[in-house]
């Protein structure tokens, strides 16, 4: 894998106005989206108003500088916002989730003032809604062999191909895309990132998939037919696009590992609430040390999880790179919030496998972080493949 191309984020909001932001967060989670979660699952939308209340409480911006119009988070204070966010079903941070990270990252850290300028204040707003366009039908886990081509032609690249299980495609305004510039390639080098708008004439989005959990947020093929863009919309240098889309993993992983962390504490919380309220053999089913064991396993290692993101976060703030660190948080995370979405159907009982439980419904919601952003075994082949590479260096 290639070099880091950039350092991590500069800016961070003072400690009283993050405090209020966490706060508004909270109480926001709590007034409007919990109570919209049913709704937003049985009927695959997120109501329009509560959209435009995510604009204006600035979600879309959380990581984006303020000479954007974002709120300018460092990374453990976007690590803390997800992980008030996200005690709310996730489907809610996956419509601003990639325009906190996957889209912005590489346009804040290797944009042109230009590119900048153009598509980073309305991403920060919501008005624009990013893509980021990297598996294919033919490479996921490999993702350096995608196929994707981008042809020079003149002051023009010439992009054709698909990209499949594009989040927020449906509705998004601009794509991320990596297609390859170098045709003698067939591994991660030659590969380029681009800006592509909706709107480009051989730009396609296929119909929306339908999804085993987190309705509400969709996903799409997006196809390239003889599609032209101006060489201007080259992100980056050329042919250092896929170093661009790992960097930007990087903060996506620790943003999920955020995710999961929450949405554990939530199980949490709910089954430690049917466990007083339930009562089988004269007592709450809380006070028998079985359910006690499963709760007790659940806590300790959401605990371990939201210790592990935190301290990636911070490194991460103070300019350590942290690919390991973000991928040992989303493979431990993302695998714990599996364990303990089961333990909470058990807790549950029966009534856990019936719609409206709100176990059931995370339950299927949480799936799905063991599997993008990079599954889990490819998390074990990052941090394995680090580990015998630093005992080359050092003996
Ligand atoms: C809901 C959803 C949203 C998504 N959003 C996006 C998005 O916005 N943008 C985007 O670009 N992509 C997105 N994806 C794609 C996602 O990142 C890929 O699905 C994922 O990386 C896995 O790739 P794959 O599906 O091709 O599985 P494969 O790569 O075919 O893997 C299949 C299995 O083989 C295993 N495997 C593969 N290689 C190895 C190996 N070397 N060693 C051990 N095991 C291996 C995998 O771990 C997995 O268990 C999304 C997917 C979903 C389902």
């Amino acid at each position: 894998m290639s070099a880091p191309v950039a350092a991590g984020a500069a800016e961070a909001l003072d400690a009283e106005t993050f405090g209020l932001l966490l706060d508004t967060i909270r109480t926001f989670v709590r007034d409007r989206l919990i109570p919209a979660e049913a709704e937003v699952d049985a009927t695959d939308h997120v109501p329009a108003a509560l959209v435009t209340e995510m604009r204006e409480l600035g979600l879309y911006g959380l990581t984006i500088p303020t000479a954007y119009g974002g709120i300018g988070l460092n990374v453990e204070q976007s690590v803390r916002a997800f992980l008030a966010l996200c005690y709310a079903a996730p489907v809610f941070r996956s419509i601003v989730g990639i325009n906190n990270g996957l889209a912005s990252w590489a346009l804040v850290h290797l944009g042109t003032p230009a590119q900048r300028a153009r598509y980073l204040p309305p991403l920060a707003s919501g008005e624009l809604v990013g893509a980021f366009c990297l598996t294919e039908p033919d490479s996921g886990s490999d993702a350096g062999a995608l196929t994707a081509s981008a042809r020079r032609d003149g002051d023009h690249y010439v992009l054709n191909g698909t990209k499949r299980y594009i989040t927020n495609a449906p509705e998004a305004g601009v794509f991320l895309v990596f297609a390859r510039t170098d045709p003698a390639t067939r591994d991660a080098r030659g590969v380029s990132a681009f800006l592509v708008d909706r709107d480009t004439p051989g730009l396609h989005v296929g119909p929306p998939e339908r999804k085993m959990g987190q309705k509400g947020a969709h996903l799409s093929d997006v196809m390239f037919d003889d599609c032209r863009v101006p060489a201007g919309a080259l992100l980056g240098p050329e042919h250092r696009g896929f170093a661009i889309a790992m960097q930007a993993l990087d903060r996506g992983r620790l943003h999920i590992a955020a995710m999961c962390v929450a949405l554990a504490e939530r199980l949490i919380d709910e089954s430690v609430r049917y466990a007083m309220e339930r009562v089988q053999f004269g007592k709450p089913i809380g006070e028998h040390q079985l359910v006690q064991a499963m709760l007790a396993d659940s806590r300790a290692e959401a605990y371990a999880a939201r210790c592990m993101v935190l301290d990636a976060a911070v490194r991460a703030d103070q300019g350590e790179r942290v690919s390991v660190e973000a991928s040992c948080a989303k493979m431990f995370a993302s695998e714990m919030v599996g364990r303990v979405a089961d333990r909470a159907v058990q807790v549950h009982g029966g009534a856990g496998y019936i719609a409206p439980c709100v176990a059931e419904r995370l339950y299927r919601d949480v799936r799905i972080f063991r599997l993008y952003e990079g599954t889990t075994q490819i998390q074990q082949l990052i941090i394995a493949r680090e580990m015998l590479r630093a005992h080359g260096r050092h003996g």
